[in-house]
């Protein structure tokens, strides 16, 4: 038995765990994560983050590396199909997966964390608070921080709360040589489709569709261009360009859970995407899983006790998850409409109000 009593296990070095991690170790609240990876890793695509989770990466002095490893687009440009609708001032950072994934580990590493890899959760004993892992390795810890994402098997194991469900939509990324200054929105029939910058030299793509086709085996699929140019139709220029330098293409099926009444039990707390998954259409899931980590590691350290940290992180984190869960859920909609009279209507409303800017404000605004 290994003794990591005073500890906070986090299960899942992604960008929940690694946040989590970084966030708890700058208030030296001892904890450790327990990847079943070997290293840390992600798929080949990029993320937008906003300022309610820039800012908070701010506080362990992570703009910096955002800025240098990312890129922050100036403009946001929107397009039906492709005739310009409106254009608004960006204030998100571009960035590939991967090295947001690298920047917060490498964090980690320097505020002390530590990272056991090849480490697969399989069970918790939460009275005795032990930890079993599929290499027959136990540990005796704190607290168990479910950060493994949607098919959490945490979750699984604590909450009743059925299995992910395909959500109807599916999409294509891909990331090619492409300079960009501004990122582009085209907004389409049933379908929507997003290009931003994530360097000086590349772009990222991402092309929602409204699909009853899922992925069977993997939710995760390589496919070809040929098969990207069919799903998704008419691209506009912009779009276009990125997917024919694109090297590599994945299909990813969008699958949800049900929102959660609880996210904790005893000595069990949940973050991320294992806590709350929910339709990428804001570009929110892992915003939200930076401000899972950064809020729970806030009101443990001013508490200074796990049950009370506990009870405050749920009533916080609920109604701010539960909108921003309904609002993704309607930005679909709008942005798939397909009656032409309808869609004149959004492109008015998108063009001559600050619709957006107050839909912005409003995700964008997190404190605590
Ligand atoms: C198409 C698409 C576009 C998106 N775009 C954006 C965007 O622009 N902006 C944004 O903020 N969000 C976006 N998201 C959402 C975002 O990707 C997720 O919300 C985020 O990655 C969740 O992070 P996580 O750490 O909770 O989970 P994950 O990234 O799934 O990480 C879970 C980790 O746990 C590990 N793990 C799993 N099970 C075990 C186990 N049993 N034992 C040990 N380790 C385990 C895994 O190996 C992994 O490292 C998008 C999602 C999709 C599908």
């Amino acid at each position: 038995m290994n003794d990591y009593s005073e500890n906070i296990a986090i299960i899942g070095g992604g960008i929940a765990g690694l946040s989590l991690g970084c966030f708890l170790s700058r208030k030296k609240i001892k904890c450790i994560i327990f990847e079943r990876s070997s290293h840390i890793r992600e798929g080949g695509s990029g993320i937008s983050i906003s300022p309610n989770a820039i800012n908070l990466l701010e506080k362990i002095n992570l703009k910096e590396s955002l800025s240098n490893e990312g890129f922050f687009p100036e403009k946001i440009n929107f397009l039906d199909d492709d005739n310009p609708i409106t254009s608004i001032d960006s204030r998100v950072c571009c960035i590939s997966r991967e090295k947001l994934v690298s920047i917060l580990y490498k964090r980690f590493i320097e505020l002390g964390g530590k990272i056991i890899f090849d480490h697969e959760y399989v069970s918790f004993d939460s009275d005795n608070k032990i930890l079993n892992f599929k290499n027959n390795q136990s540990y005796e810890v704190l607290h168990l921080a479910a950060c493994d994402g949607i098919k959490s098997k945490i979750r699984d194991d604590f909450f009743d709360t059925g299995k992910p469900t395909y959500s109807g939509y599916s999409a294509w990324r891909c990331i090619g040589q492409n300079p960009h200054r501004d990122a582009y929105l085209q907004l389409s029939s049933n379908k929507h489709l997003v290009l931003y910058p994530i360097t000086n030299s590349l772009s990222s793509f991402v092309g929602c569709i409204k699909t009853k086709k899922q992925n069977n085996e993997s939710w995760i699929a390589e496919g070809s261009k040929d098969e990207l140019i069919k799903d998704i139709g008419f691209m506009s220029d912009n779009h276009k360009e990125t997917v024919y330098a694109s090297k590599r293409f994945y299909r990813w099926g969008i699958y949800t859970r049900p929102l959660l009444k609880k996210y904790f039990t005893k000595n069990v707390t949940l973050f991320g995407d294992a806590a709350h998954p929910i339709v990428p259409f804001l570009g929110q899931g892992g915003c939200l899983a930076v401000e899972d980590g950064y809020s729970f590691a806030k009101l443990l350290n001013d508490s200074g006790n796990l049950e009370d940290a506990q009870n405050s992180y749920e009533c916080i984190r609920k109604p701010r998850v539960k909108m921003i869960t309904r609002l993704s859920k309607e930005q679909a909609l709008h942005n798939h409409i397909s009656n032409p009279l309808l869609r004149k209507t959004r492109n008015f409303l998108m063009s001559k109000t600050p619709i957006i800017d107050k839909q912005m404000d409003r995700i964008y605004r997190f404190e605590l």
